[in-house]
């Protein structure tokens, strides 16, 4: 029996790990964690899998849940206490990390210190701390497994393979709902218009990283931490029928990639129980009759600037990849909420990479630190660009 902790339980994520749980009698959910927007659904899993306890991370919606279960006993934690009571858990083996955003740094950190194998989904606590996990994942000795999907394809083709005979990575994207648009066609569109992923389903979040590239940013520095290698050998491929999920060439010439369907199933499947494969019980499968053909393009970065700043946040590293993270959590978030159009989300990027002061190996509280101060600055910019 493997004991999962879930952080981010009511999520895209956390809801399609959820789903390979209840067809597995061998697991069962230790802990479930979400911020507290999703109640109902948080009610229900609750009920349904029945954890040690659980955490809503905003303490006024913790009280309303824990009003909701007083018929049953289960303790409801609340903030980044209970959030860290839920990754530290004594009986959980693996905890997912599937929360969007920075918030999932200290509980990730607080999970691998208590022995915990992690399977990560939130990207953006290696894109910001990195350089802390990785050297601690080695120093606990317990295992990271990748569950976003490319990184899980390049995991899955390295298996059995030297490292050092890497010779790049191909890390391929879909492209997006604004493939082959130029800058002149991005000007007007809308939220509705980027929030229509051509092949995948995901939060709103990821969603929108999709439409301006920025997801592919982030996934590129994420692959830099997990694997051990140089930004400028991961090549970004544009590969729109999303069936390959990524690939490695070797020294020798050799590629070696992994292929599926468009469900994140199967790499959480594959996190939640490498190194064995399990049947994944519903969904479709790959048949190459129908799909016909698998296509590749350049990715056009002057377009998609929000990939091009990823490269360059990477290159620079330290403290760099914190801002390019934040400016884009605080753009994203007011796109969400129609504050600003889609243009300005890569505007705001560079604006708070161009303005930022370089650390080159900040401490936890440092990039939260960054975090704050990028915020303050993309608010000021913001202000001073409406007023223009
Ligand atoms: P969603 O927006 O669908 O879900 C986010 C989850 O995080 C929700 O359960 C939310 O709770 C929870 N959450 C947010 N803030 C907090 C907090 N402060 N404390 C506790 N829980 C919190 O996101 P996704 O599932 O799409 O993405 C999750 C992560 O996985 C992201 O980092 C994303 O980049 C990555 N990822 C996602 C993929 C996908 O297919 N969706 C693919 C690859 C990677 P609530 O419901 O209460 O708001």
């Amino acid at each position: 029996m493997k004991r999962i902790g879930i952080l981010g339980s009511t999520g895209s994520i956390g809801t399609q790990t959820l789903d390979i749980v209840r067809e597995h009698k061998d697991l069962k959910v230790s802990t479930l964690a979400a911020a507290g927007n999703n109640l109902d659904l948080l009610e229900r899993q609750v009920r349904e899998y029945q954890p040690s306890f659980v955490c809503v991370y905003d303490e006024t919606a913790a009280k309303e849940l824990k009003n909701r279960l007083k018929d049953i006993s289960i303790k409801v934690l609340a903030g980044m206490d209970g959030l860290i009571a839920c990754a530290t858990e004594n009986e959980t083996d693996l905890v997912i990390t599937a929360m969007v955003g920075m918030i999932g740094i200290q509980p990730t950190i607080e999970a691998i210190k208590a022995g915990k194998d992690i399977a990560l989904a939130n990207k953006e606590t290696l894109v910001t701390a990195g350089h802390i996990i990785m050297p601690l994942i080695k120093e606990k000795q317990v295992s990271l497994f990748p569950v976003d999907s490319e990184h899980s394809a390049i995991f899955q083709s390295l298996k059995g393979e030297d490292i050092s005979k890497v010779y790049k990575i191909l890390l391929t994207a879909s492209g997006g709902p604004f493939r082959g648009k130029k800058l002149a066609d991005l000007g007007n569109v809308t939220l509705d218009d980027a929030l229509k992923h051509p092949n995948w389903a995901m939060g709103r979040k990821i969603t929108i990283d999709s439409a301006t590239m920025v997801n592919k940013g982030l996934e590129v520095i994420e692959a830099k931490w997990l694997f051990n290698v140089e930004i400028d050998s991961i090549q970004v491929l544009v590969h729109p029928q999303s069936i390959i999920h990524s690939m490695v060439e070797f020294m020798d010439g050799s590629i070696i990639g992994q292929m599926g369907t468009p469900d994140m199933r199967l790499p959480i499947q594959y996190a939640l129980y490498y190194p064995e494969r399990k049947r994944l019980i519903a969904g479709e499968r790959v048949d190459f009759i129908k799909l016909s053909q698998l296509t590749f393009e350049e990715p056009d970065m002057e377009t998609f600037l929000g990939l091009k700043l990823g490269y360059e946040a990477g290159r620079i590293g330290g403290s760099m990849p914190t801002v390019y993270n934040a400016a884009n959590e605080w753009a994203v978030a007011r796109f969400l909420e129609g504050k600003i159009d889609f243009l300005t989300i890569p505007k705001i990027i560079n604006a708070a990479m161009e303005n930022h002061k370089l650390n080159n190996c900040p401490s936890v509280n440092e990039i939260l630190n960054i975090e704050v101060e990028t915020y303050d600055f993309v608010k000021d910019f913001i202000k001073a660009e409406l007023s223009n």
